[in-house]
C-alpha cells in the first residue's frame, strides 16, 4: 500500500535554512516530489531517515520527482511526472527503508526562496492503525524488540521463502514420491522469522554505534534475498567508515548466520523426521581453516543434519576452546562453508 505525506508551502527566512521533520514514516522510500513555483530559485533539498541515512541531498530549480535508491545520487532524477513512470531500473532497484521520522532539510539562497509542496511516496504493508510509536519499536531502542510490525520481516520473509523453495524443488526433483506441503510451511514461517530477526538485530557490532550495525543488518538481509555478492556488501559496510578487515568479517559471518539457519529450517521442513544425509561444502584454499577441513572429512560420506551440528560444535570447541560459543552452523568468523544434501 502506497501512502503519502506532504509538506505544504516552504519558505526559507532569514536564516536560508528550514528544518522539519515529518511524522513517523515506517516503510520503504518510493518518491519524493518537489513542486516548485514559477520561480523558486536555487534550492538544495536534503533528507535523511532517523537512522541518520542521508538518502535525498539534491539542488532543484523546478518542479522534479527524485526515486532515492542506494546508487549515486545523480541518476536519480527525473524532471516532470510523466518521464519516471517508466524507469524500470529505478523500479527494480534498491530502496530506502525508513523507521520513524524523516529530517527534511531546506536551504534557499536569498530569503524568500519559497517551494509549494513536497511529496514523500512510501511503501508500506501495514494498515494505519498499526503505525504508532508504542506499536512501531524496533531494536533502535536496545533490547526491544517488536516482530510484528518490522518491515525487516518483509526482506527475511522474503529470502527465506526463496531458500526454502529452492531446497523443496531439489529435493521433489531427487526424491519424485517426496510430497512436501509448501503452504503448511509456509504457514510455519513465522516462527523462525521471528528468531532470524531476534537473533540478528538483538545486538550492535563492536565498536559500531547501533544504528549503524542495524543498517548494516538490514543490508545483509536485503542483499541475501536478492543475492548480491559478497563484495558488495563490504562495500556498503566500508562505506560506513568501517575497515576492510572488519567489513569483510561482518559480511561473511553475518550472512553465514542467517544463511545456515534459513537452510536448517527449509531442511527440516523437507525431512522432518531428520532422516537424510548433508554434508559440510566449501573453498580449499590457504584461507580453509584447519576446522572446516575436518568437519569436510568426517561429513564426507554424508550425516544427519543433528549430527551435522554436533561435529560442527565439536570441531570448534576443539579448535577454539570451550568457552567459544557456537552459534548453529557457524564454526568460526568469517566461514565460508556451507552444507547441502548428500545424496548418494
Ligand atoms: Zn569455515
Amino acid at each position: 500500500m502506497y501512502k503519502k505525506i506532504s509538506t505544504g508551502k516552504i519558505t526559507v527566512g532569514e536564516k536560508l535554512l528550514v528544518k522539519l521533520m515529518t511524522k513517523e514514516i515506517i516503510g520503504d522510500i518510493e518518491k519524493v516530489k518537489i513542486i516548485c513555483p514559477e520561480d523558486c530559485g536555487l534550492i538544495n533539498i536534503s533528507m535523511s531517515t532517523s537512522d541518520g541515512e542521508n538518502f535525498l541531498d539534491v539542488e532543484i530549480k523546478d518542479t522534479s520527482i527524485f526515486y532515492p535508491r542506494n546508487w549515486s545520487v545523480s541518476t536519480q532524477k527525473y524532471t516532470n511526472v510523466n518521464v519516471a513512470n517508466d524507469q524500470s531500473n529505478v523500479l527494480r532497484a534498491d530502496r530506502y527503508l525508513s523507521y520513524g521520522n524523516i529530517l527534511i532539510e531546506i536551504l534557499g539562497k536569498i530569503e524568500g526562496d519559497s517551494i509549494d509542496n513536497i511529496e514523500l511516496i512510501y511503501k508500506t504493508e501495514q494498515p494505519l492503525e498499526f503505525v504508532n510509536k508504542e506499536e512501531a519499536v524496533t531494536s533502535d531502542t536496545e533490547g526491544v524488540y517488536n516482530p510484528v510490525h518490522d518491515p525487516r520481516r518483509k526482506d527475511i520473509k522474503e529470502y527465506l521463502n526463496k531458500t526454502f523453495m529452492n531446497i523443496a524443488k531439489e529435493e521433489t526433483e531427487h526424491n519424485k514420491s517426496l510430497v512436501i506441503d509448501v503452504n503448511k510451511a509456509q504457514d510455519r514461517m513465522d516462527s523462525i522469522i521471528d528468531i532470524i530477526a531476534k537473533a540478528l538485530y538483538h545486538k550492535k557490532f563492536k565498536g559500531i554505534d547501533k544504528k549503524t550495525s542495524d543498517q548494516i543488518k538490514n543490508y545483509i538481509v536485503k542483499a541475501l534475498r536478492e543475492g548480491k555478492t559478497l563484495s558488495q556488501v563490504m562495500k556498503y559496510i566500508r562505506s560506513k567508515g568501517i575497515d576492510e578487515q572488519q567489513a569483510e568479517n561482518i559480511a561473511r559471518t553475518e550472512s553465514h548466520a542467517v544463511q545456515t539457519t534459513v537452510r536448517e529450517w527449509s531442511y527440516k521442513q523437507t525431512d522432518p523426521d531428520g532422516e537424510f544425509l548433508y554434508k559440510w561444502i566449501g573453498p580449499d584454499d590457504f584461507r580453509t581453516s584447519k576446522l572446516c577441513t575436518t568437519i569436510k572429512s568426517r561429513t564426507q560420506n554424508g550425516v544427519k543434519l543433528d549430527e551435522l551440528k554436533n561435529i560442527i560444535e565439536e570441531e570448534s570447541k576443539k579448535e577454539l576452546g570451550d568457552s567459544w560459543e557456537v552459534r548453529g552452523f557457524n564454526p568460526h568468523i568469517n566461514c565460508r562453508h556451507n552444507f547441502i544434501r548428500y545424496f548418494d
